[in-house]
């Protein structure tokens, strides 16, 4: 399998998803919860946010809190629909594949959590340079992801496991979804030779922040 058609399962999966996406996602969220939102909320995140994959809003509540508008991006509409359940004012929604996006304005801050582990390596610097576009001047870009060890908590696909896992949904239908685990360190020189200064922690063990500066 092509990691194209691998991206098309993944969008695949989580528009099925969207509906028990948050009875399986915040069990396993919750525990790194205190962690993120202490750096969420130390002041970076502010004015008006981008937020990339943003899901059923688990982490929108909280930018919404911090910005003054937030703008989500999500390719599933099934998803878009689940977030705009939090009846949230200040917060607009778009439909957007990620890995066919070119930014027409600018944000003061990009905030995306449990996005950047889908992103194949072809494709990492072509979203970077795409969210470089979307910081504006002075701007800041932060993500929650996880590390390797969440590894185990993951099917790994029998053909492609170093980029891979299995997901299945509740009726039991199985997806291929990409999952690339890439340490705080190896992140830091990857976007470092890309033009980013980042600061990357393991905020507790499975889970990174990072606050990256163009
Ligand atoms: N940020 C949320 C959701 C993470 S799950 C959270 O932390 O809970 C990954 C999200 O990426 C899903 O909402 C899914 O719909 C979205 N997604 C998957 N492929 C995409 C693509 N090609 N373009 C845009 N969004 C995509």
């Amino acid at each position: 399998m092509t990691a194209h058609s691998l991206i098309d399962s993944q969008l695949g999966y989580y528009r099925a998803r969207a509906a028990e996406y948050d009875s399986t996602f915040v069990p396993y969220q919750e525990a790194g919860l205190p962690a993120a939102l202490e750096r969420l909320r130390a002041g970076n995140i502010r004015g008006e946010v981008l937020e990339l994959a943003s899901g059923t809003g688990y982490w929108t509540r909280f930018l919404s809190e911090a910005a003054d508008t937030v703008t989500c991006l999500d390719g599933s509409p099934e998803m878009i629909e689940e977030a705009r359940r939090h009846g949230l004012a200040n917060v607009s929604f778009q439909q957007q594949d990620l890995f066919d996006w070119t930014p027409e304005r600018q944000w003061d801050s990009v905030f995306f959590a449990h996005w950047l582990a889908h992103v194949p390596d072809e494709n990492f610097d072509a979203f970077w340079s795409s969210v470089r576009k979307a910081v504006r001047p002075g701007g800041v870009v932060e993500f929650v992801d996880v590390t390797g060890e969440a590894r185990r908590l993951e099917q790994q696909d029998a053909q492609q496991p170093e980029i891979a896992v299995q997901r299945s949904l509740e009726d039991g239908r199985t997806f291929r979804i990409v999952k690339i685990f890439r340490e705080p360190a190896e992140l830091a020189e990857r976007l470092g030779a890309l033009g980013w200064t980042c600061e990357i922690d393991e905020v507790h063990p499975g889970f990174l922040y990072a606050t990256c500066r163009p």
